[in-house]
Order: C-alpha cells, then structure tokens, then sequence
C-alpha cells in the first residue's frame, strides 16, 4: 500500500501532477490539477511506461488557466473523468469547459476515489482564493499547498505531520521587483493575495519540519509553481543550501515542461516506528 506522485510539469503557464494511489483494493491514478493539456499529459504518463493508464479523477486547487486548460472538454466529456472543484470555481471550472455533470464541488473532506481523503483549506490567492490540501492514503500524507499569497497558523496546523510537502516557490523577490513588470502586477504578486516567494516558501517548510513530531518526520519537498520569468533555479537551489542544508537535500525543484522525480510513501515498512499501528 503507498501513495505516490510525480510532477508532469509545473509553473505560472501550466501546472499538473500525478498521484498514484494502491491500496489493497486497487490502484488508482489522480491528476492534481489539469493545467496542462490532455495530449502533453497523455505524453508525459507515457514516458513514465502508464500509456493508456486511465486517471480516475481529477482534483483542481482553483479553476485558474494555469490549473484547467480548456483544451480538457471533449477528453473529459468521452472518458467521463469526474472533476472535483472547490464550490467556489464551480462556475469558472465551467466557464474553462469542463462539463458540468462532471463537476463534482468541495468545500471538506472528500474521497475522489475510495481509499484516497483529500482535506482541502482554502488559502488567500486572488478573489476566490484556492485549495491547498491534507491527501491521506493507506496510511501516508501528502500536503499540498500552490497559489497563495501568505501563510497563516490555520494553514501550518492543517499541514502539521505530513511525509511530503509540494508547495509553491514562486519568485525571488529582487527578480520579481527589477522585472519591469506593472507595478500593479507586481502587487498583486506579492500583496498577500499572490503567490509565495522563495523566502516565505521556506519559512513554511521550516515550520512544518519543525512541527512534524519523530514518529513523522518531513522525508520529501517539492518546491512547485516557479515564476519562468522572476525566478532561477540555481538561486533557488544555493538559497536552501546555505538556509537550509538538511532540508535542501530533500527538496526537489520542479521542471515546467519535464517529469519531475517520482516521490513515493510508504509502504509502512519503510518506517519502522509506524509498524505498531500499522503491522
Ligand atoms: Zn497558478
């Protein structure tokens, strides 16, 4: 039993990941938002050997370009693929073309698939906010948390004990000031109701390690939603080494247009303090 997951591409022109899902009855597939299209996802499952692998659901954090591409219609209304919304988007979600018998809203805990809990927390991100989330399977957690301007206690509590973190990194803040950007567009960024700059991203990652107790130590971090035009990778990369070291040798940065490295949980077995509750 584990879950897992994997980055098809992420960045402020198109996000979407894969979560794999086996429990004992089943095996389920999950796309974490669908800001890339059918055919690009299609591509990237095949280069990781799942060509023709159906995805079960999909869950969107918002209903933002970058998180539905409408090019998913006609895919979504001959594979009947449910599409799980924050109530919130439910009308954008079908502004962006998604069928609206397929649109499945949530304001709590949901099950896209039996077996898989996801426990969604709306964060600050323009008007209508978005969703980051607890995903529960077979016994490990995955916190999940892109497109928010802050980061607040409510949000820290609800990712306390969590095995992997994906988490959005989304500017440096001297790049996204000598952008040449409108000033409007760059207070909007960075006004609270944007996007997570690499140092707010770390600040929360620390103070999730921190709060994680022994028994659930925080084993893997994916840094998500890079700005292509106000970030650097390798600026990123010697930003966590030098404030981070520990934590820098278990994060990951994701590619915009590559698969980034699959991070699995569990099984059980893999940590040996769980196998009371779980043996
Ligand atoms: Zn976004």
């Amino acid at each position: 039993m584990s879950i897992a997951f994997q980055v098809l591409g992420s960045s402020s022109s198109g996000n979407a990941t894969l979560l794999s899902c086996k429990t004992e009855a089943a095996h389920h597939h999950l796309l974490l938002d669908a800001g890339l299209g059918p055919r690009t996802v299609a591509k990237r499952m095949s280069e990781l050997g799942l060509e023709g692998t159906p995805i079960d659901a999909i869950v969107l954090t918002h209903a933002d370009s970058d998180h539905i591409r409408s090019s998913w219609t006609r895919t979504l209304q001959r594979l009947r693929t449910p599409v799980h919304v924050p109530r919130a988007h439910l009308a954008e979600a079908e502004r962006k073309g998604v069928p609206g018998d397929l649109l499945r809203p949530f304001e709590e805990r949901f099950e896209p698939v039996a077996g898989v809990g996801f426990e969604p927390i709306r964060t600050p991100h323009d008007q209508t906010g978005s969703a980051a989330f607890k995903i529960s399977c077979a016994g490990s957690i995955l916190g999940w948390a892109t497109d928010l301007g802050a980061v607040d206690q409510d949000l820290l509590e609800h990712l306390a004990d969590i095995d992997a973190l994906g988490i959005e990194s989304n500017y440096d803040p001297t790049m996204q000031r000598e952008s040449g950007r409108s000033p409007y567009l760059i207070d909007r960024i960075m006004g609270g109701r944007g996007h997570l700059s690499n140092q707010q991203c770390l600040e929360a990652v620390q103070a999730l390690a921190d709060r994680s107790n022994g028994s659930r130590p925080l084993s893997a971090i994916v840094l998500l939603h890079l700005s292509q035009q106000c970030n650097c990778r390798d600026r990123l990369r010697r930003f966590w080494d030098r404030n981070a070291p520990e934590l820098s040798a278990k994060m990951q940065i994701s590619w915009p247009n590559r698969v980034g490295d699959r991070v699995e949980l569990g099984p059980v077995s893999t940590k040996p303090v769980q196998l009371g509750l779980f043996a």
